[in-house]
């Protein structure tokens, strides 16, 4: 899971994160150009949860690298954003303010809650779901491949029986679409609808709070939420994000650990703190 992604946690501060197989960013705070680096060309999208600073001031930094840079200074680059949202609006206004005249090679894309648009070539849909963060609009994300397999009345029935059936010519029938969850995001939030990202390959769900004592408004999810989603919805594994800075690590790392040990959570778990992907199964 790892080997696709690169990151940055610190609330309040700069949250991002890359995955390198779909060519996708999620948020973009402060710093996202200088640690992509010469991965700076590689996004096609960036879907911006809400907003708040850490989440978009760095977009102006991403798009300018990426016009002035050295490289594929013409590629095209969409960014989803909720609608409406000022975050982005005073991004965009900054780049035309300091580079008027300058035509960046950006589509912009206000999106609503059930938006959805191809990526991957088609193979794949990029949609966007509501959660629950201030009053302002806040968006999850999640990446749905279309696969297909053996319809529930063959699955069980001998393997050799099944192989010559489908070399009978009973192939298509034998087969049945569904929605796999490659990729899903919850930004800013209180717990994501399980069933939005059931059996997701991978889920990244806010964990601002260790306890649920220390929330004081229904703006963030605690770990436990984060990991009782991940648990409820079989995911493969789990990125814990968003972290408060209030924890000081040496004694929120065991605590954390503890956590995820009881949680009845089975799949991969990490916390993405700062620029590191912590490991909370020892
Ligand atoms: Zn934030």
């Amino acid at each position: 899971v790892l080997r696709d992604l690169i990151g940055y946690s610190r609330a309040m501060y700069a949250n991002w994160i890359w995955h390198r197989r779909l060519q996708l960013v999620v948020d973009a705070g402060e710093g996202l150009q200088l640690a992509l680096g010469s991965h700076v060309f590689g996004p096609s999208w960036v879907a911006i949860t809400h907003g708040h600073s850490d989440h978009v001031l760095g977009l102006p930094g991403l798009i300018a690298a990426r016009r002035f840079g050295k490289g594929a200074t013409d590629k095209p680059l969409t960014v989803l954003h909720p609608e409406g949202s000022r975050g982005v609006q005073g991004a965009r206004d900054f780049l035309a303010g300091v580079y008027p005249g300058v035509a960046f090679p950006v589509t912009w894309m206000p999106v609503a809650p059930g938006a959805s648009v191809p990526i991957g070539g088609g193979r794949m849909r990029l949609e966007a779901f509501l959660v629950r963060h201030t009053s302002e609009l806040a968006l999850g994300y999640r990446v749905v491949e279309s696969r297909r397999r053996l319809k529930r009345e063959y699955a069980s029935r001998p393997q050799a029986e099944v192989e010559a059936l489908a070399r009978s010519g009973r192939r298509d029938d034998m087969m049945e679409p569904y929605d796999h969850v490659v990729f899903a995001h919850s930004g800013d939030a209180m717990p994501v609808d399980v069933h939005l990202v059931k059996s997701a390959d991978l889920l990244v769900h806010d964990a601002t709070f260790l306890h649920e004592a220390d929330r004081r408004e229904p703006i963030h999810a605690t770990t436990g939420e984060a990991l009782q989603v991940a648990a409820q919805a079989g995911v493969r594994a789990l990125v814990i994000n968003h972290l408060s800075i209030r924890y000081d690590r040496a004694t929120a790392l065991p605590t954390l650990r503890a956590q995820v040990a009881g949680s009845g959570f089975a799949g991969e778990c990490w916390l993405l703190d700062e620029d590191r992907f912590v490991a909370l199964r020892s």
